[in-house]
This record gives structure tokens, C-alpha cells and sequence, in this order.
């Protein structure tokens, strides 16, 4: 059997994203060995990030030259070229890459980065574009929408409801979210309970339907 890196995570494509990407990754101590064939992407890259290698990623090959069938984990950062990036999921499956991350593009490129053998696919602008719509037009401060119409947000303390505790304002029965997280300004967030009360300058983290947390919100 062969060794396979657990802990390190294979970053193809040093553009924009591929980039914070794998800063991220480090940050949050992992190893990354990053691909790109542009010498002057691998150049800029070699100071920050510890292994900055110069391949073409479609080619298996020069992968498996490099000791990527070796890493569970791979990620294809490529953006603008939708061939070089299906070529790239398609000879990382050739190497049998347990858990092969894909980034598309469009919806069609994500259907066909799906059907070439990519486990997860990524669709940054998409998902950052929706977030963003819905937090220019409700007054949440942060959303995060899991599907199955379930999403989390961060949201200011409705006027009318300073000052009491939560057991009084009952907002589960009331508005249909769950408040499951207060903060102060300069504090940490607690775990909220029948007996938090809540304060003018609360942030509060809220659970429910998009529409419910949306409309608890709007009281803020
Ligand atoms: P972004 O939108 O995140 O800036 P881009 O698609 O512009 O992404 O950048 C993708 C990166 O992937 C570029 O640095 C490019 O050199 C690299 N890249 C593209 N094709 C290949 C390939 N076949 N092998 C390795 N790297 C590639």
C-alpha cells in the first residue's frame, strides 16, 4: 500500500483564488504543495507558500512526478481555462486522488467537473455573489445558508427587545428562529439561554428559515 499524506493538501492554479486558498491553508497549519505552470506565478508565490512547484496539471505524469498521487486531498483552483481544468480532475482520478476539490466557473462547468470524477465542486463567485445580494438588501451582518431552506446569521438586536431576556421575548414561538449566540462589542460570543438578556449594542446569532431570519433582522 502505497503512503499517503494525510495532513498535506495539493493547491493546482496560483490565480486569485488558488492563491488565498492555499495562504488559508497554511494559516491553518497545513502543508501545501502548490502547482502552477506559469514560472512567473511560481516565482511570486516561492517566498510565501513553503513548496511552489512548475507543471503543467493536466499532464499525469509530471503529477505523479511530483508525488501528487501521494495526498488525499487535491484541489483545482483553475478558473479561466474550463479545458485545463477538466483535464486536470481527469488526471487526478487517472491517479485515484481520494478527495478531488474542484473550482467551476459556470454552472455547465460544474456539471462537467462533476461528471469527470470531481468529489466536491466550488463555485466561489456563485456562492459570494448570493451571500452578498442577501446582505446588501436585509439588514444581517452575516448569513450562511445551508440548503433545505436552513441558514445562520448574525444580526443586531431588535429594539423592542433590549433589555428582557429571552425567555420573556420567546423569539422561537414568536418569530420562528432560535437565538443561539449573543455578543457585546469587544466580548466573545456566549451561548445564549432562557436567562440572557439582551443589550442595545448585542450582536446576536440566529438560526431558522431564510425568511424568518431575514424578517427577525429587519426588527433590528
Ligand atoms: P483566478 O480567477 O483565481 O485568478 P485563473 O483561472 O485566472 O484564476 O488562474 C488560474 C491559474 O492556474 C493561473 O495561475 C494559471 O497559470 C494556472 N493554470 C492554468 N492552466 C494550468 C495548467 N494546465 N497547469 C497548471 N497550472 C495552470
Amino acid at each position: 500500500a502505497r503512503k499517503t499524506n494525510d495532513s498535506g493538501i495539493v493547491v493546482i492554479g496560483l490565480g486569485r483564488f488558488g492563491c488565498h486558498l492555499a495562504g488559508s491553508l497554511l494559516q491553518l497549519d497545513h502543508q501545501v504543495l502548490a502547482v502552477d505552470r506559469n514560472p512567473e506565478r511560481v516565482q511570486r508565490w516561492s517566498e510565501q507558500l513553503d513548496r511552489v512547484v512548475q507543471a503543467d496539471s493536466t499532464e499525469e505524469g509530471a503529477l505523479r512526478q511530483l508525488g501528487v498521487a501521494d495526498f488525499k486531498r487535491v484541489v483545482v483552483a483553475i478558473g479561466g481555462s474550463v479545458e485545463a481544468s477538466v483535464l486536470t480532475v481527469l488526471a487526478l482520478t487517472e491517479l485515484g486522488i481520494p478527495q478531488i476539490w474542484a473550482r467551476a466557473t459556470s454552472e455547465k462547468h460544474a456539471k462537467i467537473l462533476a461528471s469527470v470524477g470531481a468529489h466536491h465542486v466550488i463555485f466561489p463567485e456563485a456562492e459570494t455573489g448570493e451571500r452578498v445580494a442577501h446582505l446588501i438588501v436585509s439588514k444581517m451582518l452575516d448569513f450562511i445558508e445551508f440548503g433545505d431552506d436552513f441558514a445562520i446569521a448574525k444580526v443586531r438586536v431588535p429594539a423592542a427587545m433590549v433589555g428582557r431576556p429571552l425567555r420573556e421575548l420567546a423569539p422561537t414561538e414568536r418569530y420562528g428562529v432560535m437565538v443561539v449566540g449573543a455578543k457585546l462589542p469587544g466580548e466573545r460570543f456566549r451561548y445564549a439561554g432562557p436567562d440572557t438578556v439582551l443589550e442595545r449594542e448585542s450582536v446576536l446569532i440566529v438560526e431558522g428559515s431564510i425568511g424568518q431570519v431575514q424578517r427577525f433582522a429587519g426588527l433590528g
